[in-house]
């Protein structure tokens, strides 16, 4: 077979390699930036889409005891790779997930005070913990709910939690008020270790640590403030390889809608990579009207050099403009990058109208997965 001669043995056209190395040393940095405080990790969603049970080992192995995962079906599957830490469930308990929650140990975090109730009358006094809202509207008990939950007795929780809805914006008003605010429950429960930053709320300084941070977008290469230099280091790599370069004249259409029309000669690079794999759509390069902050859509990257998405991106396929490189300088089989340490992962997110939580969370199942560390 000479039809795509650069191939090694796996016939994968797209590929995912995650640095354990860099997760583990984002993790020290968050660490060190939460100063007295204890750092966890949140590990929901598989770990961003990196993979849990690699991702949650490694940190576990770096130092990392608290753990954050979404539901008590994400907790079960790590407790087996994470025997000595504490996994918190943040989504909390009902009464579906209440003997998974318990045969694998985990800490769910109450979210209501029915849940509260819940607990007390059939947990046999087994840890929990307690979320607050300050300020989201989504999970947590009131201020009010809190002080009461306090007052009524009975077993404390082993941690007091809320979160921030804005600390991507520093100057946002809303932080300082969460702070206050969050800091005024926790007067209500004295010994009770506290946690309320996520990753960009370790950057809020001092007063949002308490005793415990839960960082998840850092430590998997994101930048947790809007508007800054990403100061992570890249954790995740995707890669799609060319499956042919074709030349189609200047006048010619590209992909569905024929919404980009080619406006020289040129040689174009087709991918083994769709929005079927999590390279969303809303990252073509023509034929999206609502994206507005990045009209041109995505880049790809081929040894370093950027090459522009054009047309639609379709389920399984995208097309690349490899006009400028020389000819011949693609071929297929050759992987081209779609987001790394070219294209940082913020700037793929922004050209997909979307966030880096987003992009990772949504990588899909046909990346053929390889770990470094
Ligand atoms: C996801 C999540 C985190 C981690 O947030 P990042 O912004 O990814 O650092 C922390 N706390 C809660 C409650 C979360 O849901």
């Amino acid at each position: 077979m000479t039809l795509l001669p650069s191939l090694p043995d796996s016939a994968a056209t797209t590929r995912l390699t995650v640095d354990l190395a860099a997760l583990a040393a984002n993790w020290r940095l968050m660490r060190d930036l939460s100063g007295s405080a204890r750092c966890g990790a949140a590990v929901k969603a598989d770990a961003y889409g990196t993979g849990a049970d690699r991702a949650a080992p490694r940190l576990a192995h770096e130092g990392c005891r608290d753990f954050f995962v979404a539901d008590a079906t994400e907790g079960a599957r790590l407790r087996p790779l994470l025997p000595d830490a504490r996994i918190f469930v943040l989504n909390g308990i009902f009464d579906a997930s209440f003997a998974e929650t318990l045969a694998h140990d985990l800490v769910p975090i109450v979210n209501s005070p029915e849940q509260a109730g819940f607990w007390r009358a059939n947990a046999g006094g087994r840890d929990y913990a307690l979320h607050v809202d300050t300020g989201m509207n989504r999970l947590g008990l009131t201020a009010e709910q809190a002080a009461a939950h306090a007052a009524a007795g009975g077993p404390a929780p082993v941690l007091l939690m809320s979160h921030f809805a804005c600390a991507d914006d520093p100057g946002h008003a809303l932080n300082a008020r969460q702070i206050r605010h969050f800091a005024g429950v926790a007067a209500c429960f004295p010994g009770v270790e506290a946690s309320l930053a996520n990753s960009a709320g370790i950057r809020l300084g001092p007063a949002a640590h308490h005793q415990l941070t839960r960082p998840g977008i850092a430590l998997y290469g994101g930048e947790p403030v809007t508007g800054v230099e990403n100061r992570m280091a890249p954790v995740v790599t995707a890669e799609t390889r060319v499956l042919l370069v074709r030349h189609a004249g200047a006048g010619q259409s590209v992909s569905y809608g024929a919404a980009h029309e080619l406006s020289r000669d040129s040689r174009i690079a087709v991918c083994g990579v769709g929005y079927a794999d999590g390279f969303h759509r809303s990252a073509s390069g023509a034929g999206v009207p609502l994206r507005a902050r990045v009209p041109q859509g995505a880049s790809g990257a081929i040894d370093g050099v950027r090459v522009p998405v054009i047309g639609k991106i379709t389920m399984d396929l995208t097309m690349f403009d490899v006009t400028d490189l020389p000819e011949g300088a693609v071929k297929p089989g050759d992987w081209v990058e779609l987001m790394g340490p070219t294209i940082n992962v913020e700037d793929a997110a922004r050209a997909a109208g979307t966030i880096s939580y987003e992009m990772l969370t949504s990588l899909g199942r046909r990346y053929e997965r390889h770990y470094r560390d």
